[in-house]
C-alpha cells in the first residue's frame, strides 16, 4: 500500500545574547568549566526571581519577520510542568497559548520547484542543563553541568506542510541558513545550538484526516533527521500493512544501530499543567521596535539570490547554492569585486569555481568555508593565470588547493612548484614543425579529413615541452600549420 507521508518539525534554537533569559549569567557557556555559570536563578533556588532578557525577545521578533510571522501585540511566559534531573527547577519556563510569534512561512526549493513550508508558532524558553552519562565498568552514572539551564532558546514549530524526508533536509537547510544571515543564532546541529525533533505520520493518499503520529527526539545532524525519517517511514508503514495501529509516543534515534526505539509514550499538553508564570509580566510589543528591528535585518538568501541572478546572469539553482552560507556569498562577491568591470563570464567562472571545486576541497579536508584561506584577490590572481594561458587547468587545480590550505598567492605557489607555461608562441612553433615532420602519416590522415590525429599532435609538442606550453596555445597553432600544407 502506499501511504502519504506527513511530517511536521520543531526546531530549538540557542539564541546569541550575552547573558541567559532569566538571569545575569553569561549565555557563553561552551568551553567554560563545569558548573562554574551558575546563580540562584537559573539553580531554580526557591525564592529566586527571573527577569526577562530584552534581549532575546529583540532576537525572536528579528526572526519572526524574516520568517514572515506576525509578532503579537501581547505575549507572556508560562510554566511547563515536569520532572527530570536536567531540569532544575521541577518546571520549565516556556510560552503555551500566546506565543511571540504566529503564522510564518518558508520557501524551500524541491526539484526546481518552490514549495511554501508554514510556520505554526515561534516562542520563546529556557534551555535545561546538561547530563552526562558515565558507564565505568560495573558503575553507570550521569553527572550534571548546570551552564546551559536558562540559556535563551526559540523554538520554531512548522504545520504539518513537509512531505519527505528530502523536503524536511531542505527546510532545516534553509531554515538555518536564516538564523546564520540573521546572527540570532549559530545553527551549529553538532554543537546542539541548532536541535530538531521530527514529528512523522503516515495516511492513505484518499485519507482526509492525518494518522498518527510519532515524535522522534536527539536529532543532532541534518543526516540523522533524513535517516530516521526514512526509517519511521518503513516502520510504520510496516506496521499500517500488518493492520497494526500506529502509537502515538517519543521515540528516539540511535545512530550507530540505524534505527528508532520508544523511548514513552507521549504526553499531551495537559499533562505539563502549564499556568502563566507568576513571576514574570505579560508583555506589550511596541509597534515601534517592531518597526526598528525590521530595518535591521540584513539582505537574506532569497533576495540575494535574486539579486545574483539579475546581476551576473547566474543560473537560480547555482545561485541558491552560492547563497546557502553569507560567507560563501560574500566570497563570491568579493572575488567580482577584486576585478572591476568584470563581465558575467568571469562571475560565472568564479561561481563554477566554488561550486565545483572549492567545495570539493571542503569536503576533502573537512574545513569549513569561513576557515579557509584563499582571498578573494588571490583567487582572482589565479583566474587570471588560466586566462593568460600562464597555466593550465590541471596545475590551477594543484595551486588552488594550496590556496586553499595555505593562504599563498598563486604566482609564488606556480613559481616554486615549476607549473608556470614558459613557452610562448615562438618557442613553440619550431617544435611543432619538427614533430609534423617526424610524423608524416598523422599529416597524410588530417589531410584526407582525420581530426582525431590532432589530439595525438598536441601530446606529442606538450610532451616535447614537458607540459610548460598551454595546450591552446599549441592547438591553435597546430591547425594552422597542418592547415597551410593543406593548402600547398
Ligand atoms: P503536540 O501537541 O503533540 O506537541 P503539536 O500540534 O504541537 O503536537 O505539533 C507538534 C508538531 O507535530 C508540529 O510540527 C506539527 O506540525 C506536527 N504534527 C502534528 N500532527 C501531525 C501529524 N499527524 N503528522 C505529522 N506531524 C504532525
Ligand atoms: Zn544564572
Ligand atoms: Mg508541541
Amino acid at each position: 500500500m502506499n501511504y502519504q507521508t506527513v511530517i511536521g518539525l520543531e526546531v530549538h534554537v540557542q539564541l546569541l545574547t550575552k547573558s541567559k533569559m532569566f538571569c545575569n549569567c553569561s549565555a557563553k557557556y561552551q568551553s567554560k568549566p563545569t558548573n562554574s555559570i551558575v546563580c540562584p536563578i537559573c539553580l531554580g533556588l526557591p525564592g529566586s526571581l527571573p527577569n526577562i532578557n530584552q534581549m532575546a525577545i529583540n532576537l525572536g521578533i528579528k526572526t519572526s519577520l524574516a520568517l514572515n510571522c506576525s509578532v503579537s501585540s501581547y505575549t507572556k511566559f508560562d510554566r511547563k510542568n515536569y520532572s527530570y534531573p536536567d531540569l532544575m527547577k521541577g518546571y520549565q519556563i516556556s510560552q503555551f497559548d500566546m506565543p511571540l510569534a504566529s503564522n510564518g512561512k518558508v520557501t524551500i526549493l524541491i526539484n526546481n520547484e518552490e514549495y511554501s513550508i508554514r510556520i505554526n508558532r515561534l516562542h520563546l524558553e529556557e534551555d535545561v542543563a546538561k547530563l552526562i552519562h558515565r558507564n565505568d565498568k560495573n558503575n553507570s552514572y550521569s553527572l550534571l553541568d548546570i551552564n546551559r539551564s536558562g540559556v535563551p532558546l526559540m523554538e520554531i514549530v512548522t504545520e504539518p506542510d513537509i512531505r519527505s524526508p528530502e523536503e524536511a533536509r531542505e527546510y532545516l537547510i534553509k531554515l538555518r541558513s536564516i538564523i546564520k544571515y540573521l546572527g540570532v543564532g549559530t545553527g551549529n546541529m553538532e554543537e546542539g545550538s541548532f536541535r530538531c525533533d521530527a514529528n512523522i505520520s503516515l495516511k492513505k493518499i484518499s485519507d482526509k484526516n492525518l494518522g498518527t503520529k510519532v515524535e522522534i527526539k536527539n536529532l543532532n545532524s541534518l543526516r540523522s533527521v533524513y535517516k530516521s525519517l526514512k526509517y519511521e517511514i518503513e516502520r510504520q508503514s510496516d506496521c499500517l500493512n500488518s493492520g497494526k495501529e500506529i502509537i502515538q509516543e517519543t521515540r528516539g534515534w540511535l545512530e550507530d544501530k540505524n534505527i528508532t526505539i520508544s523511548q514513552r509514550t507521549k504526553e499531551y499538553a495537559s499533562d505539563y499543567r502549564y499556568f502563566p508564570e507568576p513571576d514574570l509580566p505579560l508583555i506589550k510589543i511596541d509597534k515601534n521596535i517592531i518597526g526598528s528591528i525590521k530595518k535591521s535585518i540584513p539582505e537574506l538568501p532569497e533576495e540575494k539570490s535574486k539579486r545574483f541572478q539579475q546581476i551576473y546572469g547566474i543560473s537560480k539553482y547555482n545561485s541558491d547554492l552560492l547563497v546557502i552560507n553569507k560567507h560563501n556569498a560574500d566570497f563570491f562577491e568579493n572575488t567580482i569585486a577584486s576585478k572591476p568591470n568584470s563581465s558575467n563570464k568571469f562571475a560565472k567562472t568564479v561561481s563554477n569555481w566554488m561550486l565545483g571545486e572549492l567545495n570539493k576541497l571542503i569536503k576533502k579536508h573537512e574545513i569549513i568555508i569561513e576557515n579557509q584561506k584563499i582571498t578573494p584577490l588571490n583567487f582572482k590572481k589565479l583566474l587570471d593565470l588560466i586566462d593568460t594561458g600562464s597555466i593550465n587547468n590541471a596545475s590551477a587545480k594543484i595551486i588552488f588547493e594550496e590556496m586553499f590550505l595555505n593562504g599563498d598567492n598563486p604566482e609564488k605557489i606556480a613559481n616554486n612548484k615549476n607549473l608556470i607555461q614558459t613557452f610562448n608562441a615562438d618557442d613553440i612553433e619550431p617544435i611543432i614543425k619538427e614533430i609534423l615532420q617526424e610524423n608524416p602519416k598523422a599529416i597524410s590522415d588530417f589531410l584526407t579529413g582525420n581530426e582525431n590525429v590532432v589530439k595525438f599532435l598536441l601530446g606529442q609538442v606538450m610532451k616535447n615541452t614537458k607540459g610548460k606550453a598551454n595546450p591552446k596555445v599549441i592547438e591553435e597553432l597546430l591547425i594552422n600549420q597542418l592547415r597551410e600544407l593543406n593548402n600547398k
